[in-house]
């Protein structure tokens, strides 16, 4: 199981900034209104992400940790009907499996639990102080698949990585607190008031975020929210437009065009805005299970919300030129 393990851990788990990801959806799927996020050195010597959220009952810790084992879903169904960013219950087994974990985490209960796992295995569990939410380390990681760690690109792309993701997970939860630092030192924070605005000064200044404007449509499938610059700002490229599906930052090359063509990208060669757009939809409407990462999603419905997208956003930067 070790080996089977680590196999899936490749596929989850391709950098630091994979682990921040998974740990920061989680914590989302657990309720939590406030995410703190440390790493050290990149994340290979540590990452820890501390939640406010459901917490974990020390009976369920096992399960957790099982690959394929997940609270999320149970049945068939229920995975063409997904509302949580998690359901496939492989990463916090393919995290144990490529570096040493620390959990701490109460559920509610009068005393919490803290537990540790290395090279896949539960090495240590007991009863311990906590408050309500659940925080998880990890150290060491890929110490055990070192051509994982050749692979890594330099630790500053590698931080790079991991900002952006927190960037992208913030913006698409303007109600939950995010807290990012590298070894303590503050790198991003945001204040968690459900307003989109104020997450986009703290990512992206203030100048921009007082350029942006606000993008709203829907159709009888589909709403669309967020914000977009009016602006061309000489840092913007492709990977400034944050595109979330109920939630979930996801990469999309169709929609992405469809922002662009709204846009007027013609008339604006090479030129990207600055933009956060999140949509919401029934679940049924698209599958998430493609990919492990579950950032490349497949949509039915495609075609009428990449002319529903185009058209909102070309009426919300002409309405705001006049
Ligand atoms: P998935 O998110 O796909 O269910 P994971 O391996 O990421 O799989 O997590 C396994 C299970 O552990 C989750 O289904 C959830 O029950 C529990 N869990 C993980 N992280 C947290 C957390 N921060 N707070 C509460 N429960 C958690
Ligand atoms: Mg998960």
């Amino acid at each position: 199981p070790e080996l089977t393990n680590q196999i899936a851990a490749g596929e989850v788990i391709e950098r630091p900034a994979s682990v921040v990801k998974e740990l920061c959806e989680n914590a989302i799927d657990a309720g939590s209104t406030r995410i703190r996020i440390n790493f050290v050195e990149a994340g290979l010597a540590e990452i820890s992400v501390q939640d406010n959220g459901s917490g974990i009952a020390s009976d369920q810790i096992d399960l957790a940790f099982t690959r394929h084992a997940t609270s999320k879903i149970s049945t068939q169904r229920d995975l063409f009907n997904i509302s949580t960013l998690g359901f496939r219950g492989e990463a916090l087994a393919s995290i144990a499996a490529v570096a040493h974990v620390d959990l701490l985490t109460n559920d509610g209960s009068a005393v919490g639990t803290k537990a540790s796992f290395a090279g896949g295995q539960k090495m240590h569990q007991e009863d311990a102080a906590a408050p309500q939410g659940t925080k998880i380390t990890v150290r060491d990681l890929f110490y055990n698949t070192p051509a994982r760690l050749k692979y890594l690109k330099s630790e500053r792309t590698e931080i790079l990585k991991i900002v952006d993701i927190v960037d992208r997970l913030a913006l698409g939860h303007p109600e939950i607190a995010f807290t990012l630092t590298n070894n303590n030192k503050p790198l991003l924070k945001t204040v968690g008031r459900d307003n989109l605005k104020l997450d986009v000064a703290n990512i992206y200044g203030r100048h921009l975020a007082e350029k942006m404007i606000p993008v709203e449509g829907k159709s009888s499938d589909f709403k669309i929210s967020g914000l977009i610059s009016s602006i061309e700002d000489t840092r913007s490229n492709r990977n400034f437009i944050s595109l979330l599906l109920n939630g979930r930052y996801v990469r999309n090359n169709q929609l992405t065009q469809s922002i662009m063509a709204g846009y007027g990208s013609k008339l604006r060669p090479r030129r990207y805005p600055i933009a956060v757009i999140n949509i919401e939809l029934d679940p049924l409407l698209v599958d998430v299970n493609v990919h492990p990462t579950k950032q490349e999603v497949r949509l039915s419905k495609d075609k009428e919300l990449a002319r529903l997208l185009t058209e909102t956003i070309s009426k919300a930067l002409i309405t705001n030129e006049h």
